[in-house]
C-alpha cells in the first residue's frame, strides 16, 4: 500500500517529493500524458515558449526552495535589468511608475509625476487620506475596496491589469479577503490605504539603509532551461526513488472507503488499495471523485469557479519592432484590445529567443471570449493586429504558438474563504484524504508548491510518519 497522489501537476508533484524525503510509498496517477499540468515549456527553432506560467515570485520562497533542493539552484534567473513594464491607456503606453507595491505607490514622487493618472485623478485619490475605514465587515470585491477608497481610475489601470490579470478575472468578482488581505489589514492598521503603502516604502528603505539583507533584484525568478525543468528535475528523482511509481494517462475517478479501507476507481477500471490520499487534480476533478462519499466538499469545490485563457507565443525579427521593446506591457480595462498583457519574452528574460529575435506572449481571456473559442489561425491573426498595431511592427511572425488552458484558471471570487472553510469542515469526515492545489490556497507556483509539501506533511502525520518529514 502507498498514498495515492491523484494529479501530476506541481501540486502533486511536490507533495510526492515530499512523501518521498520521508521515505513514504506513493503510486502517483496523472490523467495527461506528462507531468507539469499547466507547467510546460517548449523548445521551437531556438525558441523557448512558456505556455503556462514564465516565473515565480521571490518573495514566497517555496519554488526556489524546491529548485534549489533539485539541485536547481544554479539555474535560478531574474529578470533582465532594467525593468521596464508599461500600461495601454488611451492609445499610449505609459510606464508603470516606479515604487509601485502590490497596487498602490510605497513612493510618493514617482505616482506624483506619473502620466497614468490625470492631475484631477490624483486628487480624488486623496479622499483615501480622509475616509473612514470601509464600513463591510464581510468579504466584498477588490474593485469595490479599491473604487470607494482611491476612484475608478486607480481600478481600471492597476487593481484590474496587475491584480485580475493573475486571475484572468476582473477585479469586480475577486474576494478582497482571498486574494489581497494586505490592503484589508492595510485599512484596518492605517486607514487610509495610501498612507499604509508609503509606510511599507519608507520601512523598506529605512530597512535597506540599515544595510539590512532587504531582497534585491527582481522580484520574478524562473530557470535558464524555462519552468519545465522544474518538472524534468523533479519528475526525474522520483523516477530514480523505488519508492515511488508514477502512471500517465491514468486519472483518478472516484474516491472509496470501504472495510478494508481507503481506495481509489481509476479511469482505467482499477481499484487501488491506498494508506492515504491526495487529491491534487483540478477542482472539478477533485469534486468528482468525492462526490458520493463527501458530497458537501463536492459542492465547495464545485463553488469554485474557473475561467479560459490561451497564451499567444508571436516570434519576430527584431528588425521589424518600431523600438525596443521592454518587459511588457498591461493593458486598462477600458483599452479596445484583444489581450489583457503582453510579455516581451526575450526582453524580460535572457535566452528566450535567438540573437536578432523577438518573442511576445500575449494572454487572452475574459475581454474576448469571443476569440477564445476560434480556431488558432484567427486567434493568432486578431492577436498579431493588435500587436502590430500598438507596437509598430513590420510584417507578419515568424511561428506562433496558441496554448489553450480551457476551463483552469481558478478564480477567487467573493467568499472564496467561506468555500475553504466548508470543505476543510467536510474534509473532516475523511481524515485520511487531503486536497490541494491552485483552486483552494493560492494560484501562484510557490503557493501550490507549499500546499503540495503541506498536504504531504498532514498524511505523514496521519500516518505515524510525521517525525521523518522535514519542517
Ligand atoms: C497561462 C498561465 C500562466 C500562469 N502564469 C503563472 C506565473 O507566471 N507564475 C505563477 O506563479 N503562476 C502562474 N500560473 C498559475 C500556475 O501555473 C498554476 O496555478 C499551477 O501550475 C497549478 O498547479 P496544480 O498542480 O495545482 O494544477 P495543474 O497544473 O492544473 O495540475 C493538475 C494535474 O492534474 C491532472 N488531472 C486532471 N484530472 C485528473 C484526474 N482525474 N486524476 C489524475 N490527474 C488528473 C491534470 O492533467 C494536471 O496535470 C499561470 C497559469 C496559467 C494557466
Amino acid at each position: 500500500m502507498a498514498v495515492v497522489v491523484a494529479g501530476g501537476g506541481i501540486t502533486g508533484l511536490a507533495a510526492a517529493w515530499e512523501l518521498a524525503r520521508a521515505g513514504i510509498a506513493v503510486e502517483l496517477y496523472e490523467a495527461s500524458d506528462r507531468l507539469g499540468g499547466k507547467i510546460h515549456t517548449e523548445h521551437v527553432d531556438g525558441f523557448l515558449v512558456e505556455d503556462g506560467p514564465d516565473s515565480f515570485i521571490s518573495y514566497r520562497p517555496a519554488a526556489a526552495t524546491l529548485a534549489r533542493e533539485l539541485g536547481l539552484g544554479g539555474e535560478i534567473i531574474g529578470t533582465t535589468d532594467p525593468r521596464t513594464v508599461h500600461v495601454r491607456t488611451g492609445g499610449r503606453f505609459v510606464p508603470l511608475p516606479d515604487g509601485i507595491g502590490l497596487v498602490l505607490p510605497t513612493r510618493m514622487a514617482p505616482f506624483l509625476m506619473t502620466g497614468l493618472f490625470s492631475p484631477l485623478e490624483k486628487l480624488a485619490m486623496v479622499r483615501d487620506l480622509l475616509l473612514p475605514r470601509s464600513p463591510a465587515h464581510e468579504d466584498v470585491s477588490i474593485g469595490w475596496f479599491l473604487r470607494r477608497r482611491l476612484g475608478p481610475a486607480l481600478v481600471a489601470r492597476l487593481g484590474d491589469p496587475l491584480i485580475g490579470g493573475i486571475y484572468g478575472a476582473s477585479v469586480d468578482e475577486l474576494s478582497l479577503d482571498a486574494v489581497v488581505p494586505q490592503l484589508r489589514a492595510a485599512e484596518r492598521e492605517h486607514r487610509s490605504l495610501l498612507l499604509a503603502s508609503l509606510a511599507q516604502g519608507r520601512a523598506r528603505a529605512r530597512a535597506a539603509a540599515a544595510g539590512s539583507p532587504a531582497p534585491k533584484g527582481s522580484p520574478f525568478l524562473s530557470l535558464r532551461g524555462g519552468m519545465g525543468s522544474l518538472i524534468d528535475a523533479i519528475a526525474g528523482r522520483l523516477a530514480d526513488d523505488p519508492n515511488v511509481r508514477i502512471r500517465l494517462g491514468v486519472g483518478v475517478e472516484e474516491v472509496r472507503r470501504g472495510t478494508g479501507g481507503l481506495s481509489v476507481r481509476l479511469a482505467d477500471g482499477g481499484a487501488v488499495r491506498a494508506d492515504a490520499i491526495l487529491l491534487a487534480g483540478p477542482a472539478r476533478a477533485s469534486a468528482a471523485a468525492l462526490a458520493h462519499l463527501v458530497p458537501a466538499a463536492a459542492a465547495a469545490l464545485g463553488g469554485v469557479p474557473h475561467g479560459s485563457t490561451a497564451v499567444v507565443s508571436l516570434a519576430y525579427r527584431a528588425d521589424r519592432l518600431a523600438s525596443r521593446p521592454g518587459h511588457g506591457f498591461l493593458v486598462a480595462r477600458d483599452e479596445p484590445l484583444a489581450f489583457g498583457a503582453c510579455t516581451w519574452s526575450s526582453s524580460k528574460w535572457a535566452g528566450r529567443a535567438p540573437d536578432g529575435w523577438v518573442l511576445a506572449r500575449a494572454f487572452l481571456g475574459e475581454r474576448s471570449p469571443g476569440l477564445l473559442g476560434r480556431p488558432d489561425d484567427e486567434v493568432v491573426a486578431a492577436v498579431h493586429a493588435d500587436l502590430a498595431r500598438v507596437a509598430g511592427i513590420a510584417g507578419a511572425p515568424a511561428f506562433s504558438r496558441v496554448a489553450r488552458w480551457a476551463e483552469a484558471m481558478p478564480r477567487y471570487t467573493i467568499g472564496h474563504l467561506g468555500r475553504v472553510a466548508a470543505l476543510d469542515e467536510a474534509m473532516r469526515a475523511l481524515p485520511g484524504v487531503v486536497i490541494a492545489g491552485a483552486a483552494i490556497r493560492g494560484v501562484g507556483v510557490p503557493d501550490c508548491v507549499e500546499q503540495g509539501r503541506a498536504a504531504a506533511r498532514r498524511i505523514a502525520a496521519v500516518l505515524g510518519g510525521s517525525a521523518t518529514v522535514a519542517a
